[in-house]
């Protein structure tokens, strides 16, 4: 049998030892050194945006944008179910209550058109995800956020250098959330970023971050002690993190654009079967979203199915996961949160997703899935 085909397989860039080298020479092992600077620079100027803040992780900054929502016990915070359990946590964690919203069945991204029906005066903020690194119809949440004085964050997880009618993932709401984790496009191990681009936010974020003290503002030597000025927790990565982010950084876009490629092998290789109309169907990316290859998923007619294709795959060797087991339907999801509706379509979707190996890297790998495919469902 031909090797094993991993789900996904973390990028190296070559220069990530040269950069820890270097970063253990300066003797700069804690955060925010030379290194952190440097990532902060990158994002930041990428995204054009006013503050980027390294974090050890998205769930890290998820919750830093939870403690910025200034959110009470029992406030409320509407986001899709169909997600990665950090978004609900960092509310949780608040004593707030997260309100699962349904999903659009095109883009699998939270769906504008049900929000404001969900909607209570205990409603705070508003938690998008750009699921799969396709964005969410941020347009039309800012209109919602702004009507409504809503804190609006995105979990930009899976979105790095993903675009929205031109403007990047991660400028689009109030805050956005980053992720550096190893399945993610560009990585750290663990790692993750908070930005804002509204200097209220940046200023408190900063504070939040280093434990609730104003200790960012010292190291500046705006003031000549540090002490405990707010809410806050230990966000802040080691060097060693940011000097291997930063080697990754210098090459993000040749890997987004090798994992676009690979989206688009994928995406060419099973238009055959999407249009044999036996109830396949491929990603929908709407024309004014760019997304950043970070995932590729089939749609099967069922779960029996969807199941079936994993199990065989797994026996060729070939890993390919599902998404998501519906916060809604979990243990905590049931005692911490709230449904609006039936959230049909999260429902649906996680009984028949599957997504495919995706990673930079892949060569002959990309046509053996493809051919093993076209080989189950025929
Ligand atoms: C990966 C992911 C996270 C968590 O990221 P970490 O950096 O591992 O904490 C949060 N939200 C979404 C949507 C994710 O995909």
């Amino acid at each position: 049998m031909p090797p094993p085909i991993p789900f996904n397989r973390p990028p190296i860039t070559g220069r990530e030892l040269s950069f820890l080298k270097e970063a253990i020479e300066r003797r700069e092992l804690s955060g925010d050194g030379h290194f952190t600077k440097q990532c902060e620079a990158w994002i930041g100027e990428r995204l054009k945006s006013g503050r980027a803040l390294l974090t050890h992780s998205c769930t890290g900054a998820l919750e830093m944008a939870a403690i910025l929502a200034d959110l009470a016990p029992g406030d409320e915070v509407i986001m899709p179910s169909f997600t990665f359990v950090s978004t609900a946590n960092a509310v949780v964690l608040r004593g707030a209550v997260p309100v699962f919203v349904d999903i659009r069945p095109d883009t699998l991204n939270l769906d504008e058109r049900l929000v404001e029906a969900a909607m209570t005066p205990r409603t705070k903020a508003i938690f998008v995800v750009h699921y799969g690194g396709v964005c969410a119809e941020m347009d039309v949440f800012s209109d919602i956020a702004a009507r409504h004085r809503l804190l609006l964050v995105e979990d930009a997880a899976q979105a790095l250098l993903a675009t929205y009618r031109g403007r990047l993932a991660g400028t689009l709401g109030d805050v956005a959330c980053f992720s550096f984790h190893a399945s993610k496009n560009i990585v750290s191990g663990e790692g993750g970023a908070l930005v804002t681009d509204r200097d209220d936010l940046a200023e408190r974020a900063a504070v939040i971050r280093e434990k609730g003290t104003d200790r960012a503002r010292f190291l500046l030597g705006l003031v000549d002690k540090y002490t405990w000025t707010d809410l806050g927790s230990s966000y802040v990565p080691s060097e060693l993190v940011a000097a291997f982010l930063y080697a990754q950084l210098e090459d993000a876009d040749a890997i987004t654009a090798e994992r676009r490629a690979i989206w688009q092998h994928y995406h060419e290789a099973f238009a055959d079967i999407e249009a044999r109309d036996i109830g396949v169907r491929r990603p929908i990316v709407p024309a004014h979203c760019g997304h950043n290859g970070h995932l590729y998923y089939l749609l099967l007619p069922d779960r029996d199915r969807r199941d079936a294709m994993i199990s065989s795959l797994r026996a060729q060797g070939i890993t390919a996961p599902f998404h998501y087991v519906p916060l809604h339907s979990s243990d905590a999801g049931r005692r911490f949160s709230r449904a609006v509706g039936m959230l049909a379509h999260t429902d649906d979707v996680s009984d028949r997703l599957i997504r495919l190996p995706m990673w930079a890297g892949m060569r002959d790998e990309i046509e053996r899935v493809v051919a093993v495919i076209h080989d189950l469902i025929r």
